[in-house]
């Protein structure tokens, strides 16, 4: 299966201004500069879908974008499938006060808990660093919280900073990991097959 649209659909601040939770959903979160944004516009094949911005903290909203994957068969009934990507704001930031940030945390971990419709989790790590103690929070966080219907995916990013050697190990440490770059174009197409095979098993 392929995603061959996507598009803006609406920000939200929290999880009661967010669309109403009829379609699958696929949340993606990770630290700021993770290269989120890049992986994003490289998966929907949209260059300006996420906006790609050198001020971390600058995206505090949760945004969602409306995704439609082509099925395989030429002579399929449902030729397409619609999901939900929803863009989760980079944590970890500095130039956000205090106060915000909490507030900003409480509605993001509120969307990660009680969204009814949110089936994948893909944690996006930094191959380069990957036990940050804010990634390992995090990833205890939502092997916590995840419900028997969800998954996580770790996808770790910008492999092609990495040495061969450092590769192997995160990979062999890492059995069930994406690992991905998206200046050279490597792992995309395995999270678009991770994800698309999940929600419609295919
Ligand atoms: P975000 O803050 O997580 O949305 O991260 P961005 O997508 O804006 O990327 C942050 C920085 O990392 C930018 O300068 C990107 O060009 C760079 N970047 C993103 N993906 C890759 C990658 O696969 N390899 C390398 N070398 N750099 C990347």
């Amino acid at each position: 299966m392929k995603i061959v649209d996507a598009y803006f659909m609406q920000s939200a601040q929290s999880i009661t201004d967010s669309p109403s939770p009829d379609v699958a959903e696929v949340a993606f979160l990770g630290r700021s500069n993770v290269g989120k944004s890049s992986l994003l516009n490289t998966l929907t094949n949209r260059k300006g879908l996420a906006k790609s911005s050198s001020t971390p903290g600058k995206t505090q909203l949760i945004n969602y974008f409306n995704i439609k994957f082509k099925t395989n068969e030429e002579e399929s009934e449902v030729p397409y499938l619609f999901a939900r990507f929803v863009d989760l704001p980079g944590f970890g930031y500095a130039k956000v006060s205090k106060s915000l940030k909490k507030e900003w945390n409480k509605n993001l971990t509120q969307y990660l808990e009680q969204r009814p419709s949110l089936q994948i989790f893909v944690h996006l790590i930094d191959s380069r660093h990957p036990h940050l103690p804010i990634d390992d929070n995090v990833d205890e966080f939502l092997n916590l919280i995840k419900r028997g219907d969800q998954i996580i995916i770790n996808a770790f990013t910008k492999i092609d900073k990495l040495k061969q050697n450092d590769l192997s190990k995160l990979k062999r440490d890492n059995p069930t990991g994406i690992f991905i770059s998206n200046l050279k174009k490597k792992g995309v197409e395995q999270l678009e097959k991770a994800i698309s095979e999940y929600l419609f098993g295919n």
